[in-house]
């Protein structure tokens, strides 16, 4: 009897505070771990860590060299994920980027192409947005990743040293401009030759991750794999 405590308690505890499903709120049933079984399939899964020259892939060695590349999700203006992303990013809800960035963590164990990795850099946010946001939620997700791959973040890697305006007005060349010269490389960070994972919460026309991975290799043979939760293809 006193084996199963603790499962008695969480089971006495749900009944007065049900868990709820991130995405429609409504509780969740036993077997159910933050989403509900109708929201999650409604998750647009990209499944691009299986393919290593995938659509993303493709968009970004346009811009860059890059070694690997994946997003779990495609972006939508709309729906479950829109919602989620929404919560994380403009409502503060950081369990919402933990439990994001540790389906990302599976996907790029699972994917075995993201291996040999000798850190993590989140994509910086300027200092005045990250006082207004409260945190970086792309380094929320790379602390997250970088727990489940065992490897350090490099939070101070970049700075970004231009407040640049909103760019989801802003078409794609118009974004190019914009980020270009927004970062630099930390003259305290390595310079040495090493592989990197760089990361960003959202990916749309790929000017942040250009203007970062080319500070990050100015001068510098550092290679590059790229991950994301979500980009707009
Ligand atoms: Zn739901």
């Amino acid at each position: 009897m006193k084996k199963n405590s603790p499962a008695v308690l969480q089971a006495f505890i749900e009944i007065f505070f049900p868990r709820q499903c991130f995405g429609c709120e409504t509780p969740l049933k036993f077997y159910e771990i933050n989403l509900c079984l109708d929201c999650q399939i409604r998750m647009p899964l990209t499944s691009f860590h299986k393919t290593k020259k995938n659509l993303l892939f493709q968009k970004l060695e346009l811009h860059f060299p890059i070694e690997n590349a994946t997003a779990l999700f495609h972006f939508e203006k709309e729906g479950v994920l829109a919602h989620l992303i929404h919560l994380f990013k403009y409502q503060g809800m950081q369990k919402i980027g933990l439990f994001l960035g540790e389906w990302l963590a599976e996907n790029l164990i699972e994917s075995g192409s993201f291996q040999n990795l000798n850190g993590i850099v989140p994509v910086p946010l300027h200092p005045a947005k990250k006082r207004k946001r409260g945190f970086n939620q792309a380094e929320l997700i790379a602390n997250t990743l970088a727990e489940k791959l065992k490897i350090p973040v490099y939070s101070h890697a970049l700075k970004r040293i231009k407040n640049t305006t909103a760019l989801a007005h802003l078409g794609e060349i118009n974004r190019h401009k914009e980020v270009q010269n927004a970062f630099l490389r930390n003259p305290s960070f390595s310079s040495k030759p090493q592989h990197l994972l760089l990361i960003d919460d959202v990916f749309t026309t790929g000017a942040t991750l250009a203007a970062c991975a080319k500070a990050l290799r100015k001068n510098s043979e550092i290679k590059l794999s790229i991950a994301v939760l979500a980009c707009r293809l």
